[in-house]
């Protein structure tokens, strides 16, 4: 029996061997996602159709069992003659994904099992603006290891957790490196929250708020599938997550998407990234906060604490129930914002020709009068007009869509790695054939 490895690409672009621990990680990957994609097999099953050896099939299956990541679920027969053969399927049920969001005024929390059986979902209210990184990250950590403890007593403690921050995010080192709502700037933010989390060995990893939420509409929001996409964050700070081709436009550093930059307006008011135009001072939740209710702006209590900070979905509720007596400041404050929506918009189309514009957030709770005037400044605006066949969509994920989408991330660490979570020792392996 050969034990020829396949090759793999070093850093000087020369082939070289995947080392033993690499490559037992790629087919323990490779055969939990078999079994993500076909249900369940048997153990024969998955030699023949991965091309690895059967004894390196059962050699992962039993660090697989013990892991928890799969089960035994009975036997199959294959065809009219033969033994009964013993299948497995992947099992969730043991292994959490928690899913975080710290924004301006809330942190947002989704935790699933992997099998995306949503165990703890929720929303506190929190003035991250107001209180500063210090305070902010030891709210992260109480929230989290609350979180943790509930997921526990649910049987699924979490293999991972991914935190989503509205700004420029160093996933690979977990820094925000600059987030000027929060006013945080090179913020270790994955080292940190693990010093929060004191002995609990959980990997943490950081990522883009709307890069998170365009995964979650991607993958299961109301334009699920739609391969070229804009998804787009109505929060003080509006982020963008661009899909192109199906896959999220990343950039070069990690740093696309930042939408709520554009600079739209030269003569205009400053933005929280010390500029002066940018869009999310035109269409950001706190631009329409302060013409719509100027007597509860933001940053009027800033820092002192005295008057709570009120939660964005009342401050959402207000507009709401001013636009449905047809108070005429804010009819206007909300028409004006989906006019600039709409302009900033076909910037987007221009540059990315989506197919949908997905706006979450505030922006879809009050989206039945921001998209006519949205959709009407676009066509007119986007140099294909009407062929760019471009439409705006209110997201139905509310304010939890980049939590959802971090806890998805999370299953996709595990499955990609599933070394990362448990105890079990990586045991010397026969290597397989195929990865
Ligand atoms: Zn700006």
């Amino acid at each position: 029996m050969t034990q020829r490895q396949p090759p793999t690409r070093s850093a000087n672009g020369l082939a070289q061997p995947l080392g033993h621990a690499s490559l037992r990680r790629a087919n323990l990957a490779l055969v939990l996602r078999h079994l993500r994609e076909e249900g369940s097999c048997s153990r024969a099953d998955i030699a023949d159709s991965t091309g690895l050896h059967r004894a390196t099939v059962s050699n992962l299956m039993a660090e697989l069992l013990e892991r928890g990541l799969v089960r035994e679920v009975g036997t199959e027969r294959a065809g009219a003659i033969g033994r009964p053969r013993r299948a497995v399927a992947l099992d969730g049920s043991h292994v959490g994904a928690l899913g975080m969001e710290i924004n301006v005024d809330y942190i947002a929390v989704h935790g699933t099992d992997l099998s995306g059986r949503v165990l703890v979902e929720r929303r506190i209210s929190f003035d991250a603006m107001g209180q500063g990184p210090d305070r902010s990250l030891a709210e992260l950590g109480r929230v989290t290891r609350r979180v943790i403890g509930d997921m526990k007593r649910a049987g699924a403690p979490p293999g991972g957790i991914v935190v989503g921050v509205p700004g420029l995010v160093d996933s690979g080192r977990g820094v925000v490196a600059l987030a000027p709502n929060l006013g945080w700037h090179g913020l270790p933010l994955a080292d940190r929250l693990r010093e929060e989390l004191g002995g609990l060995q959980v990997p943490v990893t950081v990522d883009n708020d709307a890069n998170l939420a365009a995964l979650a509409e991607y993958t299961s929001g109301v334009a699920a599938g739609t391969a070229d996409m804009v998804s787009l964050t109505g929060e003080v700070g509006v982020g963008g997550g661009i899909i192109v081709g199906g896959r999220l436009l990343r950039g070069a550093d990690g740093f696309s998407g930042e939408v709520g930059h554009l600079p739209v307006d030269p003569g205009g008011d400053r933005c929280g990234c010390g500029r002066v135009g940018c869009w999310e001072t035109k269409v950001g939740f706190a631009a329409l906060v302060r013409s719509a209710t100027p007597d509860q702006a933001y940053g009027l209590d800033a820092g002192q604490g005295a008057v709570p900070t009120p939660d964005p979905e009342e401050r959402v509720r207000e507009i709401a129930r001013g636009l449905a007596e047809g108070d005429e400041r804010m009819v206007g404050a909300v028409a004006e914002v989906g006019r600039w929506l709409g302009l900033g918009g076909s910037i987007l189309v221009n540059l990315f020709n989506p197919r949908v514009i997905v706006i979450g957030g505030y922006f879809a709770r009050l989206a039945e009068r921001l998209i006519p005037a949205a959709q009407a400044e676009l066509e007119q605006l986007v140099i294909a007009g009407p062929a760019a066949r471009c439409r705006f969509m209110a997201s139905n994920l509310g304010f939890g869509a980049a939590s959802r989408g971090a806890a998805s991330m999370v299953v996709d660490h595990i499955m990609d790695d599933p070394t990362a979570i448990g105890s079990a020792p990586i045991a010397p392996d026969i290597a397989g054939q195929r990865i």
